[in-house]
């Protein structure tokens, strides 16, 4: 439907102004929901509230995997180190107790400090760190600790990076729709085992005939570095072309408006996808991987590389990486992408490298920072989760005049 590129937006576009921290972010203050500044500095009760939160929801969801084993990922169940799981939560509950005790006599919003001393409460009555193993293990196909895990982990790195190096300072960490991008959040990791299934299993069941040995001998024996690099490419390069269908063929686009429908960039609005959206690409992307036959280590260092990646390009990070940013996928790349800007519409699909966008001529780094996210003249992307999903079921396929014109 659309294959232009803007004269400014060539292949390989070199920056033309120094941007970076400077005008681009502060340019796009005015159109955030700004919560009062001093209301999250050192001191005020919102980093102990903020912590304890995270803390006291961590000890009462790992309570729960003790008591609902078969909510927990069954390939990594075995794995878990459990004495040094039961001293954790120990740590956890006292961490937030006392930290969330801190902010409800600091902070006049007692919210942050309630959910994580409400958390110690309740997990502490579920068992605390002395909490046994329910007997049974009922398999429920849920991810409840791969929840957890991703929950500690994205907080203990985004948190303190994106207050530290923050490209929009003033952005509050609970902005306008948190609470819908939150819900993806938890949704995506408890049914990361859902996904996983409708990811392989397709390609297992209808491909296994396509698979040639000699290319899977060849590429299945070569050293692991090369596998990952080759692994990332070809996945990279099918995601661009499904990535673009998705923008292009409006049948789809009305999928992947979700993830566009996001006006602010941090690390959580990258997990705002439409369930069809996030599935079909993945299932579409593992394809021609499990074709050339990589190795189970290639394609699980693959994966993790996808969840880092993935997760930083959407960062409220300032870093630019000019060095590296014509042949690896940066938050400046990707910030573009979700750019509200009519000359970004369609560029930037790709998510691990700029080589594919740079090749099919959808390349766009302008040298400075988008001055705002989101949909171009499409208003009617209901904000909540619930309407999310059901928004591309229901609605008749059509783009906004701006996404139309750039056709
Ligand atoms: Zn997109
Ligand atoms: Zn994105």
């Amino acid at each position: 439907m659309k294959d232009a590129v803007n004269s400014d937006a060539g292949v390989g576009s070199e920056p033309v102004a120094d941007a970076g921290a400077g005008g681009g972010p502060s340019d796009v203050l005015p159109r955030l929901a700004l919560e009062t500044p001093e209301s999250t500095e050192f001191g005020q009760g919102w980093v102990s509230g903020l912590i304890s939160a995270v803390t006291g929801l961590a000890a009462l969801g790992t309570v729960l995997c003790f008591h609902f084993p078969g909510a927990t990922v069954a390939e990594i169940r075995s794995y878990y180190p459990v004495e040094l799981i039961r001293a954790l939560i120990h740590l956890f509950l006292f961490v937030s107790f006392v930290l969330g005790s801190v902010s409800i006599c600091l902070r006049r919003n007692k919210t942050l400090g309630l959910i994580g001393i409400g958390s110690t409460i309740v997990a502490t009555l579920l068992g605390g760190s002395a909490v046994e193993i329910s007997g049974d293990i009922q398999e429920t196909f849920l991810g409840l600790d791969w929840v957890i895990l991703d929950l500690i982990l994205y907080s203990a790195v985004y948190i303190p990076l994106e207050r530290l190096f923050a490209l929009h300072p003033g952005q509050p960490a609970f902005r306008k729709e948190w609470t819908t991008d939150v819900t993806y959040f938890f949704l995506n990791g408890l049914l990361i085992q859902v996904i996983g299934l409708l990811t392989i299993k397709p390609a297992m069941l209808f491909f296994d005939w396509a698979r040639l040995d000699a290319i899977v001998t060849t590429v299945s024996g070569l050293p692991l570095p090369i596998q990952v690099l080759l692994c990332v490419l070809l996945a990279d390069l099918t995601q661009y072309w499904i990535h673009r269908a998705y923008h292009q063929i409006p049948a789809l686009w009305r999928f992947h408006a979700i993830h566009h429908s996001a006006e602010v960039m941090d690390w959580m609005a990258g997990a705002r996808l439409h369930f069809v959206d996030a599935v079909s690409t993945r299932c579409l992307t593992y394809i021609p991987l499990f074709l050339a036959g990589f190795s189970e280590a290639a394609i699980a260092s693959y994966l993790v590389i996808v969840i880092i990646q993935a997760t930083f390009i959407h960062a409220n990070v300032r870093w630019e990486f000019r060095l590296i940013q014509k042949w690896i996928a940066t938050p400046c790349f990707h910030h573009w992408h979700h750019a509200a800007e009519s000359q970004a519409i369609d560029r930037n699909f790709a998510v691990h490298t700029p080589i594919w966008d740079r090749l099919f001529g959808t390349c766009y780094l302008p040298g400075r920072w988008p001055y705002s996210y989101g949909l171009c003249g499409e208003r009617d992307v209901p904000s909540g989760w619930i309407g999310q999903f059901l928004y591309p079921l229901f609605r008749r396929s059509r783009k906004s005049p701006a996404r139309a014109d750039s056709n």
